[in-house]
Order: C-alpha cells, then structure tokens, then sequence
C-alpha cells in the first residue's frame, strides 16, 4: 500500500514526486510511455527560471527526478492501463500488475497532436514544434510556418509574428474551426499569408538535423511545391491522457482532468497536476507549480486521514 503514487514523470509528476518524497510520503511515481514527459523531446528551455543561459530539456526533467530520488521518491517504468477509482484504497493497473494507493497525483500530460510525417518526429527539437510560447523567440527575423486551423493556429500563427520575418498559416481546407474574432486577429496581420486547401507533405532536412523546408500539395489543383521554413509549429491541438480514468474523473468535452479547486478532481483523494487539467497555460513551470500544489494536497489529506 502507497502513500502517494504519481503517474508521469514530466515537470508536473516529478515535481510533485519531489515535495512527496520530501514530506516522508515515500511516492512512487509511474514513468509513462515517454520517460521525462514532453521536455525530453525538446532541446533548449530557456524560460525555466534559474536557468540564466537555458537548460536543455532532458536535463532539466533528469535533474528532477534525480532530486525526487534524493529523497526516497521511487520511479518504475510502465504505464498504469486501468484504474479503480469507486473505492480507497485506489487500484492501479501497471502494465499487468494491481498497486493500491491511499492517493493518486494524475501527472500524465496531454500530448500534442502531430501530423504523423515520417520526419516530422526526427525533427522536433530542431525546428519542429508544438509550442509557440516555448519556441518561438529561436525563430527571430526567420521564416515561420503554422499548421492548423483552429483558435489555437490563430493565436500562435498571431504570437509568432512578434518573431518571424514572415508566418504562413496551412490549413487543409478553406473553412476554419477557429473563432470569427481569431480568424479575423490572423487575417488582418500583414504578416501572415494563408495557404488554404494545402498539406504539408514532408519536411526537410533530418541529414542537416535541421528544418529547412517543407514540401506542400494543394488539395484542389494537385500542384506541388517547396517553400523555404526555418521554424514549423504544429497546431491541431492536443490528447489528455486520461483514458484509464474515463467514467471515473470528471473530465471535460476533451478529456481534459475537470478542477475542482486547487488540485482536487471529482474523486476525494485523486489530484491533478500539469497540463493533463491545463487546457490554457501549458508551461513547464506552470506543471512544476502544480504538481507541488497536488503533493502538498495529498500530504494534507493524509494527514487528516490520520496517516
Ligand atoms: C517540443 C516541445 C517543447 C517545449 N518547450 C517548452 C519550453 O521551452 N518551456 C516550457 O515551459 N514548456 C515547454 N513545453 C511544454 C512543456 O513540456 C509542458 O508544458 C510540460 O512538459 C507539461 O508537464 P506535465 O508533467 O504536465 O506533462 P508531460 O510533460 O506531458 O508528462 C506527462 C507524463 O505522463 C506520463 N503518462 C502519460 N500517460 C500515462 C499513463 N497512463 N500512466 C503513467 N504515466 C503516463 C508520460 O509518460 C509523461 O511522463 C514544450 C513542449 C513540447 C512538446
């Protein structure tokens, strides 16, 4: 039986791995499919504070799961696949193996939706990304390209153009999810050019490790060809990772983790910590903030539990 069990182990788990750990709650956290959660695809982080000239992504996560460990936090690899939620102590289903825990920290993130390119994945780090507020000042006077169509292609097309010489917004029809007044923000900026009807059909150049274009189809006419891009934000949203937790949590219309203040979910002892509950901020410090929130609610907890 566990005090504490964490599931994920990017900024929000392993932060809240390290506060647990450091209260003598001995948590084990549950590493997930990607180990260090979505830092550990990215290279340069450059707005975790404390970090004057930038960190590199799977350092930074490394660095906190070496501090959790420090203090007792123990990692296992797996996913956790099915949960029992209806009764405590809670059930936990870890690639085949029951754990039972007094409580549950719900770190497991929400993975941003790619567009499945056979070298899109070799590139995200350099050049590729999902996260205009993490990225986008590494593309100052250079030539941008979003992908997507709805509210959050809008905003971060509008964001990067405070840095790119130029943004290209592709979306592969001529009608858009995004709200009028988005659209409308995107479509009044001189500097965004909009290629409607189009796909992206491949990027290059993974031999240089480095986007430097991308291949394009128009959809009506079959025309293709290259363009020059230097930095390439795909926006078309993002998974919660929440499905073992379907029926149980109160989750919203997109499975994201529903609040009910603090850290507290729907189910008396299950906290949320990150951006598996974060639909807006999606930060590494904002999931670091959380996942000390979450532990910090569990300690609480189990403390008036008489534990
Ligand atoms: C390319 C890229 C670059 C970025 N750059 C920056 C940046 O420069 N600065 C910044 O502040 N933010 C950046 N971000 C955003 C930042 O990475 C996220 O906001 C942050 O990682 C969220 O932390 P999290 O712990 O909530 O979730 P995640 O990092 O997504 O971690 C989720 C964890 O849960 C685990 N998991 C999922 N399902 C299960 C399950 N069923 N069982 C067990 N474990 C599970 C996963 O394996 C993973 O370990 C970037 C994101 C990307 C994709």
């Amino acid at each position: 039986m566990r005090n504490v069990i964490v599931l994920g182990s990017g900024c929000a788990g392993s932060t809240a791995a390290i506060y647990a750990a450091r209260a003598s709650l001995n948590p084990l956290v549950v590493i997930g499919h990607e180990p260090g959660g979505q830092l550990s695809l990215t290279t340069d982080v450059e707005n975790f504070p404390g970090f004057p000239e930038g960190i590199n992504g799977p350092d930074l996560v490394e660095n906190m799961k070496r501090q959790a460990e420090r203090f007792g936090a123990e990692f296992i690899y797996g996913s956790v696949m099915e949960a029992d939620l209806s009764k405590r102590p809670f059930r936990l289903n870890i690639d085949g193996e029951w754990h039972e825990a007094r409580t549950l920290i719900v770190a497991s993130g929400a993975s941003a939706r790619w567009l499945g390119l056979a070298n899109e994945q070799k590139l995200i780090g350099h050049g590729v990304s999902s996260c205009a507020t993490c990225d986008g000042a590494f593309y100052r006077d250079r030539k941008i390209m979003v992908v997507g169509g709805g509210d959050s292609a809008m905003e971060e097309a509008t964001f990067l153009t405070r840095f790119g010489s130029e943004v290209t917004l592709v979306h592969r029809r001529d009608q858009f999810r995004a709200s009028k007044i988005m659209l409308e923000r995107a479509r009044s900026n001189p500097k965004i050019k909009f290629l409607l009807n189009t796909v992206v059909e491949d990027i290059h150049d993974v031999e240089k490790k480095l986007v430097t274009g991308v291949r394009l189809r128009n959809l009506v006419t079959s025309a293709v060809w290259e363009q020059e891009v230097d930095g390439f934000f795909v926006a078309i949203g993002h998974i919660p990772n929440t499905r073992p937790f379907a029926g149980q949590l109160e989750l919203d219309p997109d499975g994201y983790i529903l609040s009910r203040g603090g850290a507290r979910t729907s189910v008396t002892g299950v906290f949320h910590a990150g951006d598996v509950q974060d639909r807006t901020y999606r930060q590494a410090i904002t999931a670091a903030g959380a996942g000390c929130m979450a532990a910090m609610e569990a300690e609480r907890f189990l403390e008036a539990e008489g534990h």
